[in-house]
């Protein structure tokens, strides 16, 4: 192996191992069904998104993973914060 190719090797594994502890931190699955935190960075074009590959739950869309994440926390949740869902009264 040459040294270049292991330089290589050693960034790919570092971005893995960043966006897996960035997964580590971010919310459960809005799915009230689901809720699991079994998620994954999905890729299209010049677009990233949070995934749930329990339920196929997709969250926004961003231009960048930590934009992506952001956005994925930013989905309302059943239970704990129930401030966040309005609540009508007819
Ligand atoms: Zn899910």
């Amino acid at each position: 192996m040459t040294p270049l190719s292991e330089v290589i090797l050693r960034l790919a594994e570092l971005g893995r191992t960043r966006l897996r502890r960035l997964l580590a931190q971010a919310k459960h699955c809005p799915n009230p069904e689901c809720g699991h935190s079994n998620l994954e960075f999905k890729y299209s074009e010049d677009v990233v998104w949070v995934a749930c590959i329990d339920c196929g739950f997709s969250g926004p869309k961003g231009a960048n993973s930590d934009e992506a994440l952001k956005l994925w926390d930013t989905l309302v949740r059943e239970g704990k914060d129930t401030t966040t869902i309005p609540h009508t009264v007819d």
